[in-house]
């Protein structure tokens, strides 16, 4: 092996092991602190959906259980929005308590992560996207990462998405994907989804089973008893970049109603498409939700607490997939 790769894995190793003994995670403190976990998609290895993912956005089975019984040697497991009303009342919380939530609400998270909450009886919350639930739609990264796995010629025909084009001729790797969605985020949704549109990406992609789950699934989740459901907008417009008042109506509150009307239970929690917010879009949510989720990573303590920002901490398979990873992801350590 390059000895230059092998002194950065020996480096990336002793950072993990010193992360995972001497982070935050295994030391005491008097102030009451909350990890919350961030999940997106739950998929076997050998499943398709796998295959064209984003590295960033998946977790095994396996792995994600391993998460869970780690978890439990390190934390008390709560659900997210009994520790926060916890902290509004002045009750006693544990000294470090861990909430696992879960983002965009993905069939698999029916599928997969269900019967292993269930085996370990584990509270989670899940950020449905109240327009979609039950629909056919595909998130624009997904479509770009099916054209160009496709090598559609295509995505030649629009200027946004050129940079989705020069990987067709290429082999490509899938952070390369990754890097091109990230760079496709300077545009908005509406201008994503109309180059797809001009481009006609629904005559080249064949059609596939639902991505998302239906009124019924989620409902089972929330039945369950374990996962309460929180809402991640209507339509999963990122929400800093100049919305109306009607798209803050329509994302924000309606998103709210559609969820309590279709499943019969409160949502006062919230989570920001891609973690995108400014000053108007957060005094927006602080109205509307007792408390939101952002992206940013973090630790979050009761004595700074700022409910409608929360800090996460994301998990994907490659910073996660054995224990001593996975404790230095909780480390606080960057
Ligand atoms: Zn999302």
């Amino acid at each position: 092996m390059d000895p230059i790769k092998q002194v950065k894995q020996l480096a990336q190793f002793g950072f993990s092991l010193a992360a995972s003994q001497f982070g935050e995670h295994n030391r005491s403190s008097s102030d009451a602190k909350l990890w919350v976990l961030m999940y997106h998609r739950i998929l076997p290895k050998n499943d398709s959906r796998f295959a064209l993912e984003e590295p960033g956005m998946v977790v095994t089975p396996e792995v994600f259980a391993m998460h869970l019984r780690e978890a439990k040697k390190l934390f008390e497991l709560v659900s997210l929005s009994d520790w926060l009303s916890k902290a509004d009342s002045g009750q006693a919380l544990p000294a470090k308590a861990c909430a696992i939530t879960f983002d965009d609400g993905w069939l698999d998270n029916y599928q997969y992560a269900l019967p292993i909450l269930e085996q370990q009886q584990v509270p989670a919350t899940l950020f449905a996207v109240a327009d979609k639930i039950g629909t056919s739609f595909r998130f624009w990264p997904n479509i770009v990462s099916e054209l160009v796995a496709l090598k559609s010629v295509a995505l030649l025909n629009h200027p946004i998405l050129s940079e989705a084009a020069k990987l067709i001729d290429l082999p490509y790797s899938l952070e390369q994907v990754a890097n091109c969605i990230a760079q496709l985020k300077a545009y908005s949704e509406d201008e994503l989804f109309s180059a797809l549109e001009a481009i006609g990406w629904s005559t080249e992609l064949a059609d596939t089973p639902p991505a998302l789950m239906d009124w019924s699934q989620l409902a089972a989740m929330h039945t369950s008893g374990l996962v309460e459901i929180g809402s991640h907008t209507s339509s999963h417009r990122r929400l800093s970049n100049g919305s109306s008042d009607a798209v803050f109506d329509y994302e924000i509150a309606k998103s709210r109603t559609h969820l309590e009307q279709q499943l019969g239970q409160p949502t006062p929690l919230f989570c920001f498409p891609n973690g995108d917010y400014n000053c108007e879009v957060l005094q927006r949510v602080q109205q509307t939700y007792t408390a939101a989720v952002t992206t940013q990573r973090g630790i979050n303590r009761l004595k700074t607490l700022q409910p409608h920002e929360l800090l996460r901490i994301s998990l994907h398979n490659d910073v996660s997939d054995t224990p001593l990873k996975f404790r230095a992801r909780l480390s606080g350590w960057r």
